[in-house]
């Protein structure tokens, strides 16, 4: 047997196996296993397996939930196949060009199929906020945010829209299912989305659910199906929990008897219902053929000690429903997780930082500790004391680098020049012109639009009135990156001298984000064009690191920080979770109702399962919200989730930090009354 095979258990084994060497292509196979079972890697194995028995990688089709997470399985496959057919692995896993997320396959094969499905090939894609902002130019030309005062906010719109789109339910069900205050405004919303689907065609520009409906299509047309379907002979999908109704469809459309497909999940770590993900895709499988899927579960825990998992089993068995079994694990370990109690979020990052160190003193590299929470907003206190003790950090999962307004200026130059019709992006641009305002500019972009080389045109249309000077250099910039003068990357040369000027107009810190810029043009160099650059910075871009300047630190060593959703599908040594207590986990916004109250706790469990060696959970007797409620900014008093009762304190080490002197519980009560009446004298004031 093949070294690589003999490390497998024989679950993991016999799934990557799976119908390999036999006559025709297996499948369907469905994976569905619990945290750290090796779903992953055994993903990963089949991979490796498939190719070094003779599969063509071009012929394989792999999506993940980020790239990071396709980068990760493109590793280690490349290690397997370099062990098994020597020094040309990468090679292999190189040709692997069929793998990343289902969004960004989705755009790939639509720019493939263009001119088939009559999409102009220069289309761009917008994010969700450009996206916001489309929406809410057709709501204003509709006159709905007028005369309808209490109309729903453009993000709100896009939300319901978007539901619409991948849960496949009509619009009516999704408004009395998810958004029942804004069903009384039906007709409406039929109007404003039909104006917004012909503003994003006339505009030729993409939202992220289109590149999933678009795709949808083109593989459900009847003369281009069997084209793409057989294109791939396998289909693979990890972290299928989180897929929604769309999704599932393209797969069964792609694969309509199942051959060639595995998908692989947990249902106990389902995590992204707020996105239109349905754990019934992962339990209806199986049904969805015939005869139905094969089904392999995987028991055994390979990542977490036994205390640990304990810990996160008898969490998870307090769910009302579920699906995978509880693991077990043979790394043994004296220590059970620490359920720590401090003072307030001040307190809780000094704990964290005190433990990172202590940990990093005795030789575990920053990197393999991770701090996670509920909402990007809770890591704030640590951050400044992070700062504060020169601990580099990566944030993942919260506020972008692309997020910045002036990166977001110099991007969407990048997107006008390559699509001129995309009007979200040229009404950004002008308007960073003094004296050019929305109205001036949507003349403009109009006369643009009538015109069939709309940048080449830009020369007749007469200039904004109060435009000035800026004008003839904004134009010229255009028609000369239009007229591939300096080509790609050297372009961004060019806006960039264009647009110091603005920026220093604009703000106040110009020189830092001159800087930015300077890293942006690095990163771009990068890719081999500037819609693989476009495509993929909109689709998936990357993190925000401590320096702020969006370029990972990869040589250096620096801690962790990430939302649980982020934290997805990743392990490190030491984990801590943040703000364990009611109102964070459940979140205020998420204990509405029982499906709700279901997914905060699998969060939780998501977390905890992420941690190999230890495990800390943080309960602050105090925390800070910010607005969520009627009340806006407030501190909260706060308590330990529900998700861990005092029944299964026992499965903790139940510490509180820092150690003081035991207070009696006589000084306990004295001082919570304090603190009570301090609340209450601040609600006399509102
Ligand atoms: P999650 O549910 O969190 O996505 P997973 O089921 O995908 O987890 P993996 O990430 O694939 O699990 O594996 C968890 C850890 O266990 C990894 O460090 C992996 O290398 C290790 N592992 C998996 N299978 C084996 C095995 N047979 N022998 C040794 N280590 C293994
Ligand atoms: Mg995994």
């Amino acid at each position: 047997m093949a070294a690589y095979l003999e490390k497998l258990n024989d679950a993991q084994r016999s799934a990557v196996e799976y119908g390999v060497g036999g006559a025709g292509i297996a499948g369907p196979l469905l994976i569905i296993a619990g945290a750290g079972s090796g779903k992953t890697n055994t993903l990963a194995h089949r991979v490796a397996h498939l190719i070094v028995n003779g599969t063509d990688p071009r012929r394989i089709l792999l999506m993940t939930f980020s790239r990071r997470a396709a980068a990760e399985m493109a590793r280690r496959v490349e290690r397997i196949c370099h062990q098994v057919l020597g020094t040309n692995g990468a090679a292999y896993s190189n040709a692997l060009e069929w793998s990343g997320t289902f969004h960004g396959i989705g755009a790939r094969l639509l720019r493939e199929y263009c001119d088939q499905i009559s999409l102009d090939r220069n289309f761009t894609i917008h994010d969700r906020e450009d996206s916001a902002d489309l929406m809410n130019l057709v709501r204003h030309e509709l006159g709905f945010s007028k005369t309808e005062s209490r109309f729903p906010t453009k993000g709100t719109c896009l939300a319901i829209y978007s539901r619409t789109i991948n849960s496949e339910k009509p619009l009516e069900e999704v408004l009395k299912e998810n958004f029942p205050w804004c069903a009384t405004w039906d007709t409406q919303l039929r109007q404003l989305f039909a104006g917004y689907v012909e503003a994003k065609q006339l505009q030729n520009v993409l939202d992220y659910d289109d590149l999933l409906l678009y795709w949808c299509q083109t593989v459900t047309d009847p003369l281009l199906a069997e084209d793409i379907g057989s294109r791939f002979d396998h289909v693979m999908v990890d972290e299928y929990q989180d897929t929604n109704r769309l999704q599932s469809s393209i797969l069964l459309a792609l694969k309509p008897m199942g051959r060639g497909l595995t998908v692989v999940g947990d249902d106990a770590q389902s995590i992204y219902s707020f996105r239109s993900a349905t754990i019934r895709n992962i339990l209806d499988f199986p049904a969805s053929f015939t005869p139905a899927a094969d089904i392999i579960t995987l028991d055994r825990n390979y990542r977490s000690t036994q205390p640990i998992l304990t810990a996160a089993n008898a969490v998870i068995d307090l769910a009302s429903q579920r699906f995978t079994k509880n693991l077990w694990t043979e790394r043994k370990s004296a220590d059970r997780p620490q359920l720590v109690t401090v003072r307030d979020e001040s307190e809780q990052a000094r704990y964290v930082v005190e433990q990172v160190l202590d940990r990093r003193e005795n030789g575990a590299l920053l990197k393999q500790q991770a701090v996670l929470f509920r909402t990007s907003s809770h890591s704030g206190a640590l951050e400044v004391e992070l700062t504060r003790r020169n601990i580099p950090f990566v944030k993942f999962g919260g506020l972008k680098f692309l997020d910045s307004s002036h990166i977001k200026d110099l991007l969407a130059t990048l997107r006008f020049v390559q699509n001129p019709r995309d009007r979200v992006a040229g009404f950004r641009l002008m308007q960073l012109l003094p004296g050019v305002g929305p109205a001036s500019a949507q003349s403009v972009l109009d006369k643009m639009a009538a015109c069939s080389d709309p940048i080449k045109s830009l020369s007749e249309i007469p200039a904004p009135a109060r435009a000035g000077e800026d004008w003839p250099a904004f134009v010229q910039m255009l028609q000369g990156i239009h007229g591939r003068k300096e080509g790609w990357p050297a372009e961004l040369e060019q806006i960039r001298i264009w647009y110091e000027p603005h920026l220093d107009r604009i703000h106040d810190d110009a020189s830092m984000r001159q800087a930015d810029l300077l890293q942006l043009q690095q990163i771009a160099a990068g890719y081999p064009s500037r819609e693989r650059f476009l495509t993929e910075l909109t689709l998936d871009p990357p993190d925000a690191t401590s320096d702020q300047s969006g370029v990972p630190l990869l040589d250096e060593d620096y801690l962790i920080l990430s939302t649980i959703h982020s934290a997805k599908g990743q392990e490190w040594k030491s984990v801590y979770v943040l703000n364990v207590v009611d109102g964070c986990m459940p979140s205020d916004l998420g204990a509405g109702s029982t499906p709700e109250l279901e997914e905060e706790r699998r969060l939780l469990y998501v977390a905890m399962t992420r941690a190999k060696d230890d495990l800390h959970l943080v309960v602050p007797q105090r925390f800070f919200t910010h607005g969520q409620n009627s009340q806006g900014d407030r501190h909260i008093y706060a308590s330990r989730t529900r998700f861990i009762p005092a029944t299964l304190l026992q499965y903790f080490e139940c510490t509180t930090w820092p150690k003081v002197r035991q207070e009696t519980s006589k000084q306990a009560e004295a001082r919570n009354v304090r603190v009570d009446i301090a609340a209450r004298m601040r609600g006399m004031w509102g």
